[in-house]
């Protein structure tokens, strides 16, 4: 991870959830500074039904803040990148996507193939529009990031990656690598568009899933 200024590259988490999830408790700042201490040039918050980290929380900081939501669903979790409206859950997939490109975002598909998470799974098949989330850092098997890949890669859909972190020592787990010189929200999101990125990282072993779940809860 030192080495990552080394590089001609701009990391970016762009699936991290705050205390404003019902499921994790991770403090804002406390995020930020993980962040900032790890390299990364910015991150997307994307609590699960809800925006109110990007109405609530205001931290100085030099890293990009990109707003976002974890929407449910009826059939598992689809998330709105770049915008900070509410999306009612429940709705059907595509008029989930819908509702977030009107809003001016974009739809990511996180952990597509991760059946143990709701993930979409093959309802991804009949999908457009999207970014496909090639490396989700909650994901237990990497075999199910593999095939996101895969899946991408042979439909040249766009990739993203993220931690999916719920505490502070997952944040940056998991990245989207970008051409260095983003320095907007437009930047990121056109660069993504142009399938210039890729989703790389880590993720949380099956023994590290059970501890997590546990200081989730507890
Ligand atoms: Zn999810
Ligand atoms: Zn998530």
């Amino acid at each position: 991870m030192e080495n990552w200024r080394k590089e001609e590259k701009d990391f970016f988490d762009l699936h991290v959830h705050s205390h404003y999830s019902r499921d994790c408790k991770s403090n804002p700042k406390s995020i930020i500074k993980e962040a900032e201490r790890r390299g990364l040039s910015g991150l997307a918050i994307t609590d699960h039904n809800t925006t109110d980290f990007h109405y609530k929380v205001r931290i100085e900081t030099d890293l990009l803040i990109i707003p976002g939501i974890e929407v449910s669903t009826n059939k598992g979790h689809i998330i709105g990148l770049g915008i900070k409206n509410t999306i009612p859950k429940r709705l059907s997939i595509e008029e989930t996507i819908e509702t977030i490109l009107e809003f001016g975002g974009e739809a990511i598909v996180p952990h597509p193939f991760d059946i143990t998470r709701k993930g979409i799974g093959k309802r991804i098949f009949k999908l457009e529009k999207i970014f496909v989330e090639t490396q989700n850092g909650s994901c237990w098997l990497q075999y199910f990031n593999n095939r996101a890949k895969n899946f991408a890669r042979r439909k040249n859909f766009p990739e993203t990656g993220g931690s999916d972190s719920h505490r502070i020592q997952d944040v940056g787990m998991a990245y989207t690598v970008c051409p260095k010189g983003i320095e907007s929200i437009d930047d990121l999101l056109e660069s993504i568009r142009k399938r210039k990125t890729k989703g790389e990282g880590a993720h949380l072993s099956l023994p590290e899933k059970f501890i997590r779940a546990f200081q989730i809860h507890l």
